[in-house]
């Protein structure tokens, strides 16, 4: 789902789908495997067609760089995905 001309070795980056909190529906995430989205690197993929996007955490109380659902524009919460990452020992590379 990543972009071709994305600048970025797509061996950093880990997407799969998740459960949007929100609408129920199916939709792809990505993560930068060694790294946390809200850095740089989520500013690169922002720019490009992948589901990243500034948003505003009330969690953080700021904006960051986040996942937003292909189906309802939710932000998609860093922390949720990164444990999602983290825990996933058979993550699907899509
Ligand atoms: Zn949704």
């Amino acid at each position: 789902m990543l972009p071709d001309d994305l600048p970025v070795d797509p061996v950093q980056l880990l997407t799969w789908h998740t459960e949007c909190w929100q609408c129920g529906e199916d939709t792809p995430v990505v993560w930068p495997r060694h790294d946390h989205l809200d850095t740089p690197i989520g500013d690169v993929l922002a720019n490009y067609d992948t589901p990243v996007e500034r948003v505003y955490s009330n969690t953080l109380e700021k904006e960051v760089w986040g996942n937003v659902c292909q189906h309802c524009d939710s932000y998609q919460g860093n922390h949720y995905i990164r444990r999602q990452n983290l825990t996933a020992h058979s993550v699907v590379r899509l």
